[in-house]
C-alpha cells in the first residue's frame, strides 16, 4: 500500500567529532522516504530551490520513491547547519535558512491523495494540517516534529494533534512540549490532544511506544561507529510508517514489530553521511538486523 510522506527536502551541512559535510542531501521527507522505500511504495511532496542537485534524488527514483510532488521553485533551498560534539544524542541547529520554504503551500496531487498512509514530516504544523485536507480519508496519520517549531508555532502543532493517529518526537522535544519532565506523564498529556498513539525517540538509548493500553520500548541497536546522527529520526519513522504500510495491520503486535523496523533502519541511517549507507541496505540487512534486535532483549524469566 502506499505511503505518502509531506516534509523539507534539504541541503545540510554538518558537523560531527568524525567529520564534515557540506551542502549534502537532507531533509524529513529526504530521510524518511530512502528508509521507507525498502518497505513500501513512497509517494514525496515537498519543495526544492532552483539550485537543488535533483540527480543527486536519482538513487531514490530507482528505489521506486515518486518524486512527482517535489515542487522546484525559483529561490533557494532549505538549508539546515547542525553540529554535534561528543553527545550525538544532541543535535545543535547553527543555522536555518527557510528559503522556498517560506512560500510553500504543499499541492498534492490527485494521484496521491488516496494514499492510506500519511506521513506528516518536520514542517510548519500549519503546512501539516493544510496537507490532511488535501488527502481522503488515509486509515493512518502520523506526524513528526522539532524544537523549532514547538518554539515558533506551538498552538498551530497543539491543533495539528487533534487530527493524526501517531506523533513520532525525540525526549527532549516531548519535554518542551507538554513541559512535563517524565516522559510517562509527557506522553499521557500528548494522547490527551488527539494520537492514540506516542512514540519518544531517545537517540543512543532507544525508543518508548505509548498507547492507551500499553508501552512498548526498543532499544537502539549497539554500533560501534555511530558516524552522524542526522536523519536517525526520520529514519525511524520511515521504517515504522513502511513496515505498517507493508503489512496493512494497524494491531498491537504489528505496531510493536514496526517500532523495531523503525529502530533498524533508523541504525542505518546514522552508520554514514546523509542517505548514503539508507539507499545501499537492502532487504537481507534489514531482516538480519531486526534478527539482532530479537536477540538483544530476549531472556528466559526465571519462573523457580
Ligand atoms: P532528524 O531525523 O530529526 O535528525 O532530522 C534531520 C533533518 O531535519 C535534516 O536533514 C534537516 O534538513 C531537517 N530539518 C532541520 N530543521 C528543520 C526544520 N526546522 N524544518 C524541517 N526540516 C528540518
Amino acid at each position: 500500500m502506499s505511503l505518502l510522506v509531506v516534509g523539507s527536502v534539504a541541503l545540510d551541512s554538518v558537523e560531527t567529532p568524525f567529520g564534515k559535510a557540506e551542502g549534502v542531501i537532507g531533509g524529513s521527507a529526504t530521510f524518511f522516504s530512502a528508509s521507507a522505500s525498502l518497505l513500501s511504495r513512497v509517494q514525496v511532496v515537498g519543495v526544492v530551490g532552483d539550485d537543488y542537485p535533483m540527480d543527486e534524488l536519482k538513487p531514490l527514483e530507482r528505489r521506486g520513491v515518486d518524486l512527482a510532488g517535489v515542487e522546484r521553485a525559483k529561490g533557494s533551498s532549505f538549508r539546515w547547519r547542525g553540529r554535534y560534539r561528543h553527545d550525538l544524542n544532541v543535535a545543535e541547529t547553527l543555522e536555518t535558512h527557510l528559503g522556498v520554504f517560506s512560500n510553500f503551500r504543499p499541492k498534492i496531487p490527485p494521484q496521491f491523495a488516496n494514499a492510506p498512509y500519511v506521513f506528516l514530516g518536520n514542517i510548519d504544523p500549519r503546512l501539516q494540517l493544510d496537507v490532511l485536507t488535501q488527502v481522503s480519508k488515509p486509515k493512518f496519520v502520523a506526524c513528526d516534529t522539532m524544537n523549532f517549531w514547538i518554539e515558533s508555532r506551538r498552538q498551530d502543532l497543539i491543533d495539528l494533534l487533534g487530527h493524526v493517529d501517531a506523533i513520532t518526537l525525540n525526549d527532549g522535544e516531548a519535554r518542551q512540549l507538554t513541559d512535563c519532565s517524565n516522559l510517562v506523564k509527557a506522553a499521557k498529556w500528548i494522547m490527551g490532544k488527539g494520537p492514540k498513539l506516542v512514540i519518544i525517540k531517545k537517540g543512543e538509548h532507544g525508543a518508548f511506544m505509548f498507547t492507551a493500553a500499553s508501552v512498548f520500548f526498543a532499544p537502539a541497536y549497539p554500533l560501534e561507529d555511530v558516524f552522524d546522527p542526522t536523519g536517525a529520526g526520520d529514519s525511524f519513522a520511515g521504517g515504522f510508517m513502511g513496515y505498517l504500510a507493508r503489512s496493512g495491520d494497524l494491531s498491537d503486535a504489528s505496531l510493536r514489530r514496526a517500532v523495531i523496523y523503525g529502530s533498524a533502519m533508523g541504525s542505518f541511517a546514522v552508520e554514514r553521511f546523509s542517505i548514503e549507507r539508507l539507499i545501499e541496505v537492502d532487504a537481507r540487512q534489514l531482516a538480519d538486523r531486526v534478527a539482532d534486535f530479537r536477540k538483544l532483549v530476549a531472556f528466559e524469566e526465571d519462573i523457580a
